[in-house]
């Protein structure tokens, strides 16, 4: 073999073992390109109560798996975590609360916002109530729009803190949601203004940042206590507080008619009337608008 064949031959050798070498490195095309970040699974929420899941629900969207811990039936206020539910919070990625104290059946496993998650990832608890005014350790924040608002902004900082990738869509998607929360609040304090009667009587205490917001009272809730049975001694400060105001309604809530609103509006000659607290349901997109529409339907028939 010539050298000039030997140098053409190597040649031949290097040019092929480069065009191996790029094949086999990575894909620099275009295609590879516009696939973007290597595509994670999609982040897990898990949401404690239903206004929760339906805020988390907006501002997701379809780009993080959101689920409700409380099944449709259950309450907040005297809920027990069972071994599964504790086994959802280790897999989730953020933990959304309402705060407040309303989870306090969450303590025994949630100690630190740092909690560690099954996988040894951290845990992002998400306390809602952060950055709102509490009034009187009142945990139902999420029946005042402002309030539902600031909410919001809390779940999308922390949906954009456990999955940064997304952060234009969570912002997005939170911005829209809440230019709906404002004309919703818009809507409610137009209507409320128009009203004659101002005081009205609740089962629980849940109403009073909504009352808060729209200048109405609550005068009086049968239930000091959530989930559990009024005093005598109470009941009759309520019929006092009916008498003197010269109130003509009660609200009960979720169609349950209880016996103590029953004997009390035939004694008094009350209309009954039914709000939803939403703590119980399955909500979708709208349910959270549709809800305090409703109640602002049944308010209204009863204070206008
Ligand atoms: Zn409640």
């Amino acid at each position: 073999m010539t050298l000039k064949r030997l140098i053409s031959f190597a040649l031949i050798i290097m040019s092929l073992a480069l065009w191996s070498c790029e094949k086999k490195g990575p894909d620099t095309s275009d295609k590879a390109r516009l696939k973007g970040p290597r595509t994670t699974e999609k982040i897990r929420i898990l949401t404690t109560i239903a206004p929760l899941y339906c805020f988390a629900k907006n501002i997701a969207g379809d780009t993080a798996l959101v689920e409700n811990l409380l099944p449709s039936g259950a309450g907040p206020h005297d809920f027990s975590l069972s071994p599964l539910d504790a086994k959802k919070v280790s897999e989730a990625h953020v933990l959304v609360i309402n705060g407040v104290g309303l989870e306090a059946w969450l303590d025994k496993i949630i100690d630190s916002p740092g909690q560690r998650r099954a996988d040894d990832g951290k845990l992002i608890v998400a306390d809602t109530s952060i950055g709102i005014e509490i009034i009187n350790k009142d945990p139902h924040i999420w029946l005042s729009l402002r309030n539902a608002i600031v909410q919001v902004r809390n779940i999308r900082d922390a949906l954009i803190k456990a999955d940064p990738l997304n952060r234009d869509i969570y912002s997005a998607n939170t911005e829209a949601y809440i230019i709906r929360l404002n004309n919703l609040d818009r809507e409610i304090s137009d209507e409320i203004a128009t009203w004659t009667k101002k005081e009205f009587v609740a089962y629980h205490s849940a109403f009073g940042y909504f009352a808060r917001d729209y200048g109405l009272q609550q005068a009086a809730v049968i239930q000091e206590i959530p989930e559990t049975e009024p005093s005598p001694r109470h009941i009759a400060s309520v019929v006092e507080t009916i008498k003197s105001k010269g109130i003509k309604s009660i609200f009960t809530e979720t169609q349950a008619l209880h016996k103590i609103i029953t004997s009390l509006a035939t004694d008094l000659g009350l209309k009954v009337y039914s709000l939803d607290t939403l703590e119980k349901g399955s909500p979708g997109r709208e349910w959270y608008e549709e809800r305090m529409r409703s109640n602002l339907a049944v308010l209204g028939e009863a204070l206008k």
